[in-house]
């Protein structure tokens, strides 16, 4: 197997076992200030692509990106399929080989980000999935000295700082100042990817 096609099977891996392990949890968050449908979304996408890996690892890394992307859009549904298959799309896009270095992963992350605030007309300080991909893109592309550690460290404060956050986008945002005081679900999400796939990262080094 090429160094693409592991990297790809193992972050396959570490998503999946990170989603499945928190269905429930995501779906509670989603109860509280949604529709509780995000564990089991975000589950169903991840099923579709566990089912595809063989295929996704034996792929260029745009292309793999790009049909991950397609299967999170057409069985994730909600919001959130969109926006986190639009990420990966963007993540993907004219990068036939997976980033080498801190730069490239970033820029990479940066336009996984920018494709989620276009298709979601949203920005930091909404209460979305953003306020934990912006902090973690912008941990990768400016750590000084970087660590695994720090990086998880930076998801995990961003993550709690949407707490006190009033929500302005998707249906949290109809509960209005009822949305302070709980977690996003997509940002726990995020959180969750960025843990995961971080560990395996590192204990693959
Ligand atoms: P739905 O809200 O349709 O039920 P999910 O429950 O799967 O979809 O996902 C909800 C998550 O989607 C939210 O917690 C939030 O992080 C994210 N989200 C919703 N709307 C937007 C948006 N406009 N921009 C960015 N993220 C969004
Ligand atoms: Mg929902």
């Amino acid at each position: 197997m090429s160094h693409d096609a592991d990297m790809i099977a193992m972050i396959i891996d570490s998503a999946a076992a990170a989603i499945e392990s928190n269905k429930d949890h995501l779906t509670r968050l989603d109860q509280l200030i949604g529709d509780g449908d995000h564990g089991i979304n975000m589950s169903r996408g991840i099923s579709a692509i566990v089912q595809k890996k063989d295929e996704l690892s034996s792929l260029p890394f745009d292309e793999a990106c790009k049909m991950a992307g397609m299967l999170i859009v057409m069985t994730v549904g909600g919001a959130s399929g969109p926006l986190f298959g639009s990420c990966l799309m963007a993540i993907g896009k004219g990068r036939a080989r997976m980033p080498t270095n801190r730069p490239e992963l970033a820029a990479m992350l940066c336009d996984g980000l920018d494709a989620v605030k276009s298709r979601g007309k949203s920005d930091i300080g909404a209460k979305t999935m953003i306020d934990v991909l912006a902090p973690v893109t912008a941990y990768i592309a400016t750590a000084d000295p970087f660590s695994f550690e720090g990086l998880r460290q930076a998801s995990a404060d961003a993550l709690e700082a949407t707490k006190p956050i009033e929500a302005r986008k998707g249906r949290a945002a109809f509960l209005g100042a009822r949305s302070i005081g709980h977690i996003d679900p997509g940002a726990q999400t995020v959180t969750l990817l960025v843990n995961s796939i971080s560990e395996a990262l590192e204990n693959r080094q």
